[in-house]
């Protein structure tokens, strides 16, 4: 396996951050990161360098969470002409696997970052970080412990109770490389032993009592194959590849804080190159959950389809529901960097869609319940090619032309033989404008003889209000979209509402299970959908807005037989309303 080259030369010989093809430059908002960056730079602190990484477990896909890292980290290596390495955090062979290394750069990529010749991993540094462990046995700062995993956790002790020492505490130098050596020979079975630092049963920082810097693990690597039978801990491994990689800030989120001080203990023993640490608050957000361990048991038992559900905060899961990574590098830039925890609302996230699709996405029509109207007066067999508008918002996305025929398709939803006070959509006698076409007056109403469900309208129109307006002036109200029945292509539309039913399942009580949240209408599948036939062969992935209805997008399980359309979000904008009454406040 080649190394990586020094990052230090890669800077040296003039490279900056590259970016994907497209990116916009991302700006991370003014934040405490950006100021500590700042007086480093003033004080010529690692000679103006600026070199940051992200360093992803391969346990799990990618999240918004993640995204948020993501985009300060490439973010602020932008920003300063620095680099930004992506890191495999790859220390647990047991839980890792190629799928996430390789979801993993498709995510970031997609987002629209890129990093130099290669990502780097972990697993490349397990002979150096094996030399570092061998340092610490002969200085005398790390020793070997055959205490089994439920002891080393009693002999910690709590926050309140000081930890006792190993009984193994005080071998000697020659025992413990001894040992050490043979840990990594394959002599013992899995926690038969662990090498642990010597540093303080007693510190006020549980973190600093000892910890394990390798376990024993008869197990394959997804990279190093069964060359180890040893390895690394996250603590042991994270800091050193930061300091290999001379990584200038080395930024995380708030639960490594307390992991601080043994970060810089490594270092500082080890007599290496020195990076920071700085951490910052993760991201949570109302509505889902975003641990990668909990995402996984959605997976596995089958609550959605996958990682790429469309109702997953994960990456792909936007992906396939429609986002843009403009909307969510906007999302990420709108909820800034801060060191305090909070819980951001889901309605900002689709706010930013609908701001980015609002932009770019043609409107179409597409009923997603149809009800079969006759317009008894229109000649039978005659088809007009009415012309309909792309993109109000955008001019240069042009004009289509949508087919107009005898009978149509109305959304069931638009009409009501009963209706409530100001109505204005279609109900026996009243009269509607449709988009792009005619005014039409409901005359009759064809019910289902057994049922009584309303199967047909008979409608008249008044060929005198093509293009929607009327020459004596006469006003309507209510404009409905529609397809022309004959012409209309049949599709499949998944409507989706949020993961879970409650904002935040940590506030349902100690022992609630999230699980129990999940909401039992997150997915509705509405299969016989009519889309007009602009439509036919379009492909997967891409958005349009559905006029009147949302953002759709085409999804990979579409046939050449049958589109299928996720709703990536709805019109309805919650968070203006979010932002009206916080503003009240
Ligand atoms: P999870 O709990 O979802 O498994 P993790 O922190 O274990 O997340 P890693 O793969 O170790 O996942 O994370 C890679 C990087 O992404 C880390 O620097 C981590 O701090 C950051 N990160 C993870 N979750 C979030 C989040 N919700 N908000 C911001 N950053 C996050
Ligand atoms: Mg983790």
């Amino acid at each position: 396996m080649d190394k990586p080259r020094p990052p230090s030369s890669r800077k040296d010989s003039g490279e900056t951050q590259p970016r994907s093809e497209g990116a916009t430059l991302f700006t991370t908002p003014p934040n405490f990161i950006k100021d500590i960056i700042d007086e480093d730079m003033a004080a010529g602190k690692y000679q103006g360098r600026v070199h940051t990484r992200f360093p992803p477990e391969p346990n799990g896909y990618l999240h918004i969470g993640h995204a948020k890292s993501i985009c300060l980290n490439f973010g602020l290596a932008l920003e300063y002409g620095g680099l930004c390495n992506l890191r495999y955090d790859d220390t647990n062979p047991t839980k890792e696997e190629v799928e996430y290394v390789e979801s993993i750069q498709e995510d970031v990529r997609w987002l629209g970052f890129a990093w130099h010749d290669r990502p780097y991993y972990a697993s490349d540094y397990f002979d150096e970080l094996y030399e570092f462990a061998l340092k610490l046995i002969k200085k005398g700062k790390a020793y070997v412990c055959d205490l089994a995993a439920d002891e080393i956790r009693e002999y910690r002790g709590t926050l309140t109770q000081a930890g006792k020492d190993s009984p193994y505490r005080n071998r000697s130098v020659e025992e413990n490389l001894d040992l050490f050596r043979r840990m990594r020979a394959g002599e013992f079975p899995n926690g038969a032993r662990v090498l642990r630092a010597k540093i303080d049963m007693a510190a006020g920082n549980l973190n600093m009592r000892d910890p394990v810097l390798y376990r024993i693990l008869h197990a394959e690597h997804h990279r190093t194959g069964n060359r180890w039978c040893i390895y690394p801990t996250y603590d042991f491994a994270h800091g050193q590849c930061d300091s290999i990689e001379r990584i200038t800030h080395s930024i995380c989120t708030l639960e490594f804080e307390d992991h601080r001080p043994l970060y810089e203990w490594f270092i500082e023993e080890l007599e290496i190159y020195r990076p920071q640490q700085i951490e910052f608050a993760r991201l949570n957000l109302t509505h889902t959950v975003m641990s990668k361990r909990k995402l996984l048991k959605l997976v596995n038992e089958d609550y959605v389809r996958g990682w790429d559900d469309p109702r997953m905060p994960t990456i792909s899961g936007l992906r396939r529901r429609g986002f843009t990574p403009e909307a969510i590098r906007a999302f990420c830039e709108r909820i800034g960097v801060a060191r305090k925890d909070s819980m951001v609302d889901i309605a900002l996230l689709e706010y930013c869609v609908r701001e980015d699709l609002n932009r770019r996405a043609p409107r179409v029509m597409a009923v997603l319940r149809p009800l079969r109207v006759v317009i008894d007066n229109y000649p039978e067999g005659q088809v007009e090619e009415l012309e309909a508008i792309n993109n109000p918002e955008d001019p240069d996305m042009g004009t289509r032309q949508v087919p107009f025929s005898r009978v149509l398709y109305l959304e069931r939803e638009d009409f009501r033989e009963d209706p409530p006070k100001k109505w204005f959509r279609l109900a026996p006698g009243r009269e509607v404008r449709l988009r792009y076409g005619y005014y039409i007056t409901c005359t009759d109403v064809v019910k289902d003889p057994k049922t009584g469900e309303v199967v047909e309208l008979h409608c008249t129109y008044d060929p005198a209000t093509r293009g929607g307006s009327s020459p004596d002036g006469r006003k309507v109200q209510g404009t409905l979209h529609w397809v022309s029945a004959a012409h209309a292509v049949e599709a499949e539309a998944r409507l989706y509402e949020h993961l879970l039913s409650v904002a935040d399942p940590s506030e349902q009580g100690e022992d609630a299970d999230f699980r129990a949240f999940v909401n039992p209408r997150s997915l509705e599948v509405v299969s016989d959908a009519r889309i007009e036939p602009s439509l036919k062969g379009a492909r997967p992935g891409s958005r349009y807005q559905f006029e009147r209805l949302g953002y759709f997008s085409v999804d990979s399980d579409s046939t050449p037989e049958k589109l299928v359309f996720n709703r990536t979000v709805t019109l309805r904008d919650t968070w203006a309303k979010i932002e009206k009454k916080e503003k009240a406040k």
